[in-house]
């Protein structure tokens, strides 16, 4: 799960990471209001999105102003000036995808001066299994490109959880950040709390770009991106309330209604698949045969009958669904549920789109006895490549 900047920071406050004074707004006309609780000099105005990038983004709409989605003001009435150029205008940055976002929360933050800018994430590294640092001096800029360009200038090491955060954990992020004087003293702390509230909240990522170092040397988090363990949740019913569901996909929520592991994608064909091996081999396969996949969906083990037709449900809400293929290894899950399912589903939303299914497993003469006498327009499969490749040519013939 996804949290705002704001929310991110209040959670830094909380466990005595440094951050600059700041005010959320939720409401436009809440603009004058918050610039003013800020005294100045500076204003700095924040598009409140679930995406990166947005200090160099651009807005679809002509009168939300020529900068991007983060700007820097001289006055109060300059700050609600640009909360209003941008309040409910869509922002498009590297990381939206050309649609955009919608800008529905901002932020005022008091600005600071800036002497350096630096690069500080956090991360669960699978290979190590802890909590690793990321750290680089290349700070404001795009991580992704020092990653690639310049390796060396990225500095990684992971904490032992049986130890802890460790001051010599500081030392080393001194050494990688290149810092003198006050910031050297103050980034082990800073890098402590940090760890402490990325395992005190169950995080499965954090990122500060930048990290500042402003002119009297103090350290200050100037952004925040965090996400959480979504399995670790239900003990977070504080931070379960920071979800912003306008910032997720209409799909991916009605999914996790039914508990449906449900990841929507860009390509042309819905997939419903039992196991999450499985629906990885069948997204690959499709790959392997031309087209792509529109989505990521597993119905689980134990599927109900009312599960699959929400699951067939989702997909075919999909504008960019055309063609289904449904993809059943019947385990614990039984082919003629699956059946059922299908049919309820194509009933009540219909069917336009050619649908190929392939069942195998228990009770898959039953499964396939039902969907033969539903007389639904169904293209039957014997195997995972045999499905793959009907889908894709009743896709590419469609078309
Ligand atoms: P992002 O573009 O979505 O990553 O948003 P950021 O929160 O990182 O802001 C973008 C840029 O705005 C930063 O890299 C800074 O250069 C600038 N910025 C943000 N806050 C301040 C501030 O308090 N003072 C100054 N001078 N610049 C700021
Ligand atoms: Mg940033």
């Amino acid at each position: 799960m996804n949290i705002h900047e704001y929310q991110a920071k209040a959670i830094f406050k909380k466990y005595g990471v440094p951050v600059n004074a700041g005010v959320p707004v939720l409401s436009v006309d809440d603009a004058e209001t918050a610039a003013n609780a800020l005294p100045g000099p500076l204003w700095v105005v924040k598009s409140q999105i679930h995406a990166g990038g947005r200090g160099k983004g651009k807005f679809k709409e002509a009168d939300a102003g020529e900068k991007g989605g983060v700007r820097l003001a001289k006055s109060a009435d300059e700050a609600a000036k640009f909360v209003r150029e941008m309040f409910g205008k869509t922002l498009v940055t590297v990381q939206t995808g050309p649609a955009g976002k919608q800008v529905n929360r901002m932020y005022i933050e008091a600005g600071s001066d800036i002497e350096k800018e630096l690069y500080l994430s956090m991360l669960v590294d699978r290979e190590t299994s802890r909590i690793a640092f990321v750290a680089s001096t290349e700070g404001g800029m795009d991580i992704e490109e020092v990653a690639h360009s310049a390796p060396e200038k990225i500095v990684t090491f992971s904490i032992d959880p049986v130890t802890g955060f460790m001051p010599h954990h500081g030392r080393t992020l001194a050494k990688a950040l290149q810092l003198t004087g006050t910031a050297a003293k103050q980034i082990g702390p800073v890098a402590e709390k940090l760890y402490a509230a990325f395992v005190g909240t169950d995080m499965a990522m954090l990122e500060i770009n930048p990290l500042i170092v402003t002119p009297a040397g103090n350290v200050v988090a100037l952004d925040g991106k965090v996400s959480f363990d979504s399995n670790a949740l239900y003990r977070h019913p504080d931070i379960v309330e920071l979800r912003d569901v306008t910032e997720e996909d209409d799909k991916e929520i009605e999914a996790s209604k039914y508990d449906l592991a449900y990841i929507a994608l860009e390509g042309t064909i819905g997939c419903m698949v039992n196991g999450a091996g499985l629906a990885m081999a069948t997204l690959d396969i499709i790959k392997l045969y031309g087209e792509s996949p529109a989505n990521f969906l597993d119905v689980g083990g134990g599927a109900t009958e009312e599960k699959v037709t929400a699951a067939f449900k989702i997909i075919t809400a999909d504008p960019n669904v055309k063609g289904i293929l449904v993809n059943i290894f019947g385990g614990i899950m039984k082919c003629d549920v699956i059946a059922r399912g299908v049919i309820a589903a194509v009933k009540t939303v219909g069917l336009t789109v050619p649908l190929v299914v392939r069942l195998e497993g228990t009770n898959v003469e039953e499964g396939k006895q039902i969907i033969r006498e539903s007389g639904l327009n169904v293209i039957p499969a014997d195997d995972l490549d045999d499905a793959a490749q009907k889908i894709v040519a009743a896709v590419k013939e469609a078309a």
